[in-house]
């Protein structure tokens, strides 16, 4: 199939089709593990704010649940497609087996354009979504969390409307809530620390550290902006960034804190002045260390991976490099750690998050960071040390790790009826 017309849900396909040639894996289950267990569309009836009434399309894939509830984000965005949410919800499933936490995979998303909404459209919008997939959710069947365009707020409307209609408070419905309403500390920062927790013990897997080691990110929302920022609390030097309004550079590293507030008061990067400004395509064709695209999915290609100069690149987004440009990143002895190990730092404290929730107890930052860390450290030596037993690149690895546990669930639960 052409690159082009390769959807998410493709992308998925062939990654799993690989790790399972790879693995040699029971064709049984190969077959099971390429079908989504299910996919629901709703049409979200929503008063706006002029009185008139829009209709909004929304997905929830809950893909696998081997090993526990469905657990993964909800997406508004204007180009979300039920192909997607399937590509995300298979992600999850492998991501959350790769860390070894007892969650299955599952994704949410709403297409619509979150920034032509008002707040009160965004409530209405997100309590009748939640509505209309009661049947579907709760702390035992299916656990939701922010994704690109959704936030804590998000979350509590979420909870209060599940609650209302559950007829207790739940706050295990979802993570990802502001600690008020049983949020866990850390948790914001979780994925962007889990990105650096894990590039740094990559590098020092390979004999070397991330002072003064040069970085580029994509995207400055959640996640890249984390990223980048604990990146550059351990001396690593993040010398651009881009993001949907355009990017910004600077040869001896940008203040991220300073870099963020800019972007929050103006909505985006673009116009820094204590930066040159660079063009958002140039991004993956800088000199650097590390690469840490941490926007959407299918960024890096075929027509644009021969640029790619970085050694390591880091997935903080899901499913950002195509097939076709994993095999040519491959080839040139770029060192690709996959979203599922990258990015899993988000999933790794939403679970401390729903145990917290469930023992109505909080633990204190600290406990939560130290947690994550040793979690992500362990799943990155496994990955390193699969890579090499197999011969294969990381990707494949994670998910041999991740299929593997999946497996001995299935071997011991067996298949109803
Ligand atoms: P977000 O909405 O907070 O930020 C997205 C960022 O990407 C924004 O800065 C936006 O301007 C930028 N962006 C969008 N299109 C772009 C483009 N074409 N070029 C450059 N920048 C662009 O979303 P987020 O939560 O940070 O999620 C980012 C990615 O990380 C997604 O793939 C998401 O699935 C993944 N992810 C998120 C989490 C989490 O905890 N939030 C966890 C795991 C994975």
């Amino acid at each position: 199939m052409k690159e082009e017309q390769l959807s998410p849900a493709d992308m998925a396909r062939m990654q799993l089709e690989k790790a399972a040639r790879v693995m040699n894996l029971d064709p049984n289950l190969l077959t099971i593990l390429r079908h989504p267990k299910r996919v629901v569309e709703v049409s979200i009836p929503v008063k706006m704010d002029d009185g008139k009434v829009q209709v909004f399309q929304g997905f929830r894939c809950q893909y696998n649940d081997f090993r526990g509830p469905f657990k993964g984000g909800i997406r508004f965005h204007p180009e979300v497609t039920r192909d997607e949410v399937i590509a995300l919800a298979a992600w999850m499933t492998w991501k959350c087996a790769l860390v070894d936490i007892p969650f299955g995979g599952g994704k949410g998303g709403v297409v619509c354009d979150p920034t032509k909404l008002s707040d009160r459209e965004l409530e209405r919008l997100t309590r009748r979504f939640t509505y209309t997939l009661m049947p579907l959710l709760g702390p035992d069947i299916d656990i939701p969390a922010p994704d690109v365009f959704t936030n804590e707020k998000t979350m509590a409307w979420i909870m209060d409307t599940y609650s209302i209609f559950a007829g207790y408070n739940a706050p295990g419905v979802v993570t990802g809530k502001s600690r008020t309403i049983g949020g866990s500390p850390g948790r914001r920062e979780a994925t962007g620390r889990g990105v650096c927790i894990v590039a740094r013990k990559t590098l020092e897997l390979f004999g070397e550290t991330l002072e003064n080691k040069t970085v580029a990110v994509q995207g400055f929302g959640n996640v890249g902006y984390h990223a980048a920022l604990f990146l550059s609390q351990n001396g690593a030097r993040v010398q651009a960034v881009t993001d949907v309004t355009g990017g910004v550079y600077r040869e001896e590293g940008l203040d991220i804190e300073d870099l963020g507030r800019y972007a929050r008061e103006h909505g985006g990067v673009a116009g820094y002045p204590k930066a040159d400004p660079l063009p958002g395509e140039k991004i993956f064709g800088l000199p650097v260390d590390l690469l840490v695209p941490a926007a959407l999915e299918g960024q890096i290609h075929s027509g644009n991976v021969h640029e790619i100069q970085a050694r390591y690149i880091v997935e903080g987004a899901n499913g950002p490099i195509t097939p076709q440009a994993d095999e040519v990143l491959n080839q040139k002895g770029v060192l690709v750690v996959p979203d599922i190990l990258a990015n899993s730092g988000g999933v790794v404290v939403s679970y401390f998050e729903w145990v917290q929730d469930r023992m109505a107890l909080e633990w204190e930052e600290e406990e939560v960071n130290e947690r994550l860390r040793k979690k992500l450290e362990r799943a990155t030596v496994e990955v390193k040390e699969t890579a090499e037993q197999y011969h294969t690149d990381w990707r494949t690895a994670a998910y041999i790790l991740a299929i593997r546990r999946i497996e001995e669930v299935y071997r011991e639960r067996g298949l109803f009826p």
